[in-house]
């Protein structure tokens, strides 16, 4: 079933696809400019998904760049702070992201997951979108009719999932193995490029399969509480789920 890893992106080697809990690690500049820095390794998540990039900072000769966005092109680039300074090519740095912010989100994408699973368990509609912020978060179903109870009865599905503490796993999977679980056709509204041959498939063990490139918790139990706000109705057969993720 494993194949080769997909972990690079042009020049740069993601760490943050095969460990979620690297926080800092030593790079060496490949390309620099005020518009952006490109790295041989970093773990900066750079968007996508729904999850919105990684913050963090980059040390250097007593220095540092603040990093406050990441852009995909051929490159993976790093978006500095405006008049921050900018080590030359060729710099050993240390990069290091911010722990509160990521943490928070991957809490926040791991809990989306366990939604969605939840809501397609109970009620068999599917995600046709959403967004995150760290720590709260919306998500669209493609629910005709919100029966009775429904708010309440999510939110209970959610507890009871988050304290039976499953296991959250990352792994890589060909195209046709990927295609062959029931989940990711699913979920492959998503549009996984026809190119792609290797998938990156996120596990929640016994409850949610979904190819999928962001930062996850390992387990449920770390996700904390999901709380439901609201639940939206966004014209014919489009609900939407606003959620908030607290410390349980
Ligand atoms: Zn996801």
């Amino acid at each position: 079933m494993t194949t080769e890893p997909t972990d690079d992106h042009g020049r740069t080697h993601r760490l943050e696809l095969a460990d979620s809990t690297i926080r800092e690690w030593d790079a060496t500049v490949l390309d620099a400019s005020a518009e952006g820095i490109v790295l041989d390794r970093s773990a900066f998540y750079p968007g996508g998904g729904g999850q919105p990039p990684d913050h963090g900072v980059l040390l250097w000769g007593g220095v540092q760049t603040r990093i406050l966005g990441v852009r995909k092109s051929d490159d993976l680039i790093l978006i500095p702070a405006e008049g921050d300074p900018i080590p030359p090519v060729g710099t050993a740095v240390r990069g290091a992201i911010e722990d509160d912010r990521r943490s928070a989100l991957m809490r926040t994408h791991s809990g989306l997951h366990l939604l969605s699973g939840v809501v397609f368990r109970e009620y068999g509609c599917l995600v046709t979108g959403g967004n995150m912020e760290p720590l709260t978060a919306r998500m669209d179903f493609n629910l005709p009719e919100v029966p009775e109870g429904f708010k309440e009865r999510v939110a209970e599905a959610c507890a009871t999932e988050v304290a039976a503490d499953r296991a959250i796993e990352v792994s890589n999977m060909s195209r046709a193995d990927a295609f062959a679980i029931p989940d990711i056709i699913r979920t492959a509204t998503n549009l996984l490029p026809p190119e792609l041959e290797v998938v990156r498939i996120v596990d929640i063990v016994g409850l949610d399969t979904q190819a999928d490139g962001g930062t996850h918790v390992a387990s449920t139990r770390q996700i904390g509480g999901i709380e439901v706000m609201k639940v939206e109705n966004k014209g014919k057969g489009f609900r939407r789920l606003r959620v908030r993720i607290t410390d349980g």
